[in-house]
């Protein structure tokens, strides 16, 4: 059985259903008509299918033995709001929304997964549980799907997925053991001062002076308090104060982000982010107000599944590019599932040539090579077939 054969020879229809997805993207929890697309054909490839979990999720159920490993497979669909301007001929047709991710790329690999394990389903001592998630961009899709019950009848034994990813080159993969993606997090802080005429500066007291030395003591906490061997940021992007040239404001508003590999990085930057905050506007005469908000967890993979993912890319495609020891400071709310579930989540090199410097993800010409589509199905194939067999090994039932 040739995964990657039988994933090319479907590559024109995985190719067509990318296409129309991306030309009908679906923001988060808004996904109606692409989870409904999932649906409908998970149904007709005898999948159990069940709709509406958190929301817009989907979930196809394909069970082998009993007794056999649960494998889950777990894809997002949401789309950005964001105006496309990539000039394709597929591009979205709806207004301010856009598939400058690739989750369109990760659904349409999600039903020709499908698709590919009906046909091998007797080449499988496991049983399949594939995940369509809303919602990825806000991180709220994951706990949605959880909250309403997606394990509390059956829980997986191992949880695979895949993120095209455009930072590098296409027949590149990224297959870490341990973390992979940070924890995030967001602060928001709002500065109390005296407002007045800007004239008097001496009779008011000033917040937009207070935010600005705040935001530069933030800088302190990667310079003075953060291991320089470890990894984290402290981001300032919001700063709202003021309505007009001749008046102090009574507030100002900031907001930014927090990213993170360990709870303990976690505690440390909400420790000195409060400190500093509370300190310096204190300091000049104000008061804050801090509230900070945990997002998403670190995305770790485990051992046992990115060694099997790494014999499966080697199988089917020896000549891939692998990367094993490859971060990102961006955060995935896959990660709350693989909190629960010894899994790996896989990076595929979507940039096409080396030097064709591919639009980023989440930019408005972000566009993908659809021709690793194919290779994304395939080595999750790959992967759960390892799998089984390292589980058989390890757990003969
Ligand atoms: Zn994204
Ligand atoms: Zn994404």
């Amino acid at each position: 059985m040739d995964f990657l054969a039988e994933a090319q020879k479907l590559l024109p229809e995985t190719v067509a259903l990318r296409q129309k997805l991306h030309q009908s993207p679906e923001l988060a929890f808004a996904e109606v008509q692409t989870s409904r697309l999932a649906a409908d054909e998970l149904s007709r490839l005898g999948f159990e299918v069940a709709r509406g979990v958190g929301g817009t999720g989907v979930t196809g159920l394909l069970r082998g033995k009993e007794n056999a490993p649960l494998i889950m497979l777990r894809f997002d669909m949401d789309a950005l709001p964001i105006q496309e301007e990539s000039g394709a001929e597929y591009a979205s047709r709806n207004q301010g929304v856009m598939h400058a991710c690739g989750h369109d790329a990760h659904t349409a690999i999600g039903i020709t997964a499908a698709r590919l394990l009906t046909r091998y389903r007797e080449e499988f001592n496991a049983s399949f549980l594939l995940v369509f998630q809303p919602a990825e961009e806000t991180g709220q899709g994951a706990l949605a799907m959880l909250k309403d019950g997606l394990f509390s009848s059956q829980k997986p034994d191992y949880a695979l997925g895949v993120h095209v990813w455009n930072s590098l080159p296409s027949g590149s993969f990224v297959i870490k053991t341990g973390d992979l993606m940070a924890g995030s997090g967001m602060f928001e802080v709002r500065i109390t001062g005296k407002g007045g005429h800007a004239a008097l500066p001496h009779q008011a007291v000033d917040p937009i002076a207070a935010g600005a030395r705040i935001v530069t003591a933030l800088q302190s906490i990667m310079a003075q308090n953060v291991n320089p061997l470890e990894s984290a940021v402290v981001g300032v992007t919001m700063f709202h104060a003021g309505t007009a040239s001749n008046i102090i404001p009574e507030e100002a508003e900031l907001q930014g982000t927090i990213r993170f590999f360990s709870q303990d990085m976690w505690s440390l930057l909400c420790e000195r982010l409060t400190r500093i905050v509370v300190d310096t506007a204190g300091a000049a005469g104000c008061a804050a107000e801090i509230k900070l908000t945990a997002s998403t967890p670190p995305l770790v993979n485990d051992v046992l599944v990115a060694s099997n993912a790494r014999s499966a890319l080697q199988k089917i495609l020896p000549e891939a590019r692998l990367l094993t020891d490859y971060r990102t400071m961006g955060s995935e709310d896959m990660a709350f599932f693989l909190e629960q579930i010894p899994g790996v989540f896989i990076f595929v090199g979507s940039g096409g040539a080396a030097d064709q410097n591919a639009y980023p993800h989440h930019h408005p010409r972000f566009d993908i090579d659809e021709n690793v589509l194919a290779s994304a199905s395939a080595l999750l194939l790959q992967t759960a077939y390892e799998l089984q067999i390292a589980a058989g090994r390890e757990n003969p039932r």
